[in-house]
């Protein structure tokens, strides 16, 4: 039985799909102004566990994550750096798609922009100001909070002590200082679209309130996104979306411990981030990955160097066996009973019941490497390799290792794929293939050397050499 941590009862619930077989998930994504930090790779590496632990279990899973591509953020970096707006979110967009793929994060079924979906968002203000939740001054659409019965109930917050603090910030515009923007009038030179009230532009929250219904439907399964999001983010949500349609908005909330850098959460604004694509120089995708899966999606975690580090040494076990795998496999041979000495079920119920358990990654990380040891030690007892047990062994961490976490591979695909980075380490290989050939055996020591010193390690097989990369 799955549970999951629910932010709005806040506790683990048991989790039953709205349909049979079938999950409709959100997470909040990026805007795209800028690249993005190692800490919203913890909150994309961390879906991505969770999505591919429920496609695991069978589920057919709708994953949505929307890009905000109209913002103050991207209007400001335009006009910093002389281009349209637009432009700003097209460069940052590829970018995005660029930098997940790179850490392994599978795409979403669908990535719904905010400027597709303008029309989508008229209409649902239209409904609200229709429903008596949201008040024209302007041009300025607001979504009135003293008319939802619930605002708070996601956050815990309550409304009197909100507003009593809210008070200090004087916005006449505003019937009362909580409610928020839904339309804004733009200012020359904005991007701006014709609607009802006034030339102008969606605000933030109503934008995931519309595409999330529109592809997920009016009531949907997972909302997750970042610890910083439950108020006023997902709180306005719920309010826009439960206005508009007078149903449940969503069933389970999650959301993602932050990432720290000494104890002060990693933001843009704070300066003290590293981008995810600095840090994909230093460390592989996989020792990222690892690192992120050894702490619970739902707590803190303190960025620290020490941890990547033993990451990348943890990560060392699970190559070795791999490799040990890929070796034995050509040589081995059948010993059909070399399955009932080693009970791979068991591993596997072990995963199952830790991620079932609010997708446990940690204690789901103990039980890969109880398997590890355990497998390399069943492998010792054979004088040669056995085929079935090789082949159970591989299944386990494929499903594991390469599958749900994707800390491991067996085909080393980032070592095969065309890239610029690829094709000068073949460049390279030839120069020092050329230097042997020509007996200058210290320039092709030279040339192995300092590969390895970038983590490139070359095989020199009978006819060919080839590399591996460390993580
Ligand atoms: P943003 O581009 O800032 O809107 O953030 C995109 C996603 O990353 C959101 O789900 C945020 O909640 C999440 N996020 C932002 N900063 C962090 C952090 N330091 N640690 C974890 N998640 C974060
Ligand atoms: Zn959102």
């Amino acid at each position: 039985m799955l549970v999951i941590y629910n932010t709005l009862s806040k506790q683990k619930e048991e989790f039953i799909p709205l349909e049979k077989g079938k999950i409709k998930m959100y997470v909040c994504g990026p805007t795209v102004y800028d690249l993005f930090h190692i800490g919203n790779a913890r909150s994309f590496i961390n879906s991505d566990f969770i999505r591919k632990y429920l496609e695991y279990k069978g589920y057919e899973v709708s994953f949505a994550m929307n890009l905000t591509d109209v913002d103050d953020k991207i209007i400001n970096k335009a006009n910093a750096e002389n281009k349209t707006p637009r432009e700003v979110a097209e460069f940052f967009t590829r970018a995005f798609f660029d930098d997940i793929v790179k850490l392994g994060v599978k795409p979403a079924t669908i990535y719904p922009k905010a400027t597709e979906h303008i029309g989508d968002i008229i209409s649902m203000i239209e409904r609200l100001i229709q429903n008596g939740y949201a008040y024209n001054q302007d041009g300025n659409v607001f979504f009135d909070i003293s008319k939802f019965k619930n605002y708070g109930k996601l956050s815990g917050k309550n409304i009197d002590d909100l507003i009593e603090g809210a008070r200090v910030e004087i916005n006449t515009a505003k019937q009362n200082p909580l409610d928020f923007a839904l339309w804004k009038s733009a200012k020359p030179g904005e991007p701006a679209w014709e609607s009802p009230w006034s030339t102008g532009r969606p605000g933030w929250h109503i934008e995931c309130s519309a595409m999330s219904c529109k592809h997920l439907g009016d009531t949907f399964d997972i909302h997750a996104g970042g610890n910083d999001l439950i108020f006023p983010h997902h709180e306005n949500e719920i309010a826009q979306s439960e206005a508009a349609n007078g149903k449940t908005f969503v069933r389970y909330w999650l959301h993602f411990g932050f990432l720290n850098i000494n104890n002060e959460k990693m933001s843009k604004s704070l300066g003290n981030f590293q981008t995810a694509r600095d840090f994909l120089v230093h460390y592989s995708a996989e020792t990222i990955r690892f690192f992120f899966a050894q702490t619970h999606y739902g707590a803190p975690l303190n960025f620290a160097n020490e941890g990547l580090e033993s990451a990348k040494r943890g990560l060392q076990k699970i190559d070795n066996l791999i490799q040990r795998i890929t070796n034995s496999l050509e040589s081995a041979v059948d010993v059909p009973d070399s399955l009932s000495a080693f009970d791979i079920a068991q591993f596997r119920t072990a995963f199952e019941s830790a991620m079932d358990d609010d997708f446990n990654t940690p204690r789901a990380c103990g039980v890969l490497f109880d398997f590890i040891r355990d497998a390399n030690k069943a492998l010792d007892a054979y004088p040669a390799a056995p085929r079935q047990l090789l082949i159970a062994i591989k299944e386990f961490l494929d499903i594991t290792a390469a599958g749900i976490f994707g800390i491991a591979s067996f085909e080393q695909a980032n070592t095969n794929a065309p890239s610029l980075e690829n094709e000068l380490i073949e460049l390279l290989i030839s120069v020092r293939v050329e230097a042997k050939k020509q007996k200058q055996y210290q320039l092709s020591d030279f040339v192995r050397d300092e590969l390895a010193k970038l983590g490139i390690v070359l095989q020199d097989g009978k006819d060919k050499t080839t590399f591996k990369k460390l993580s």
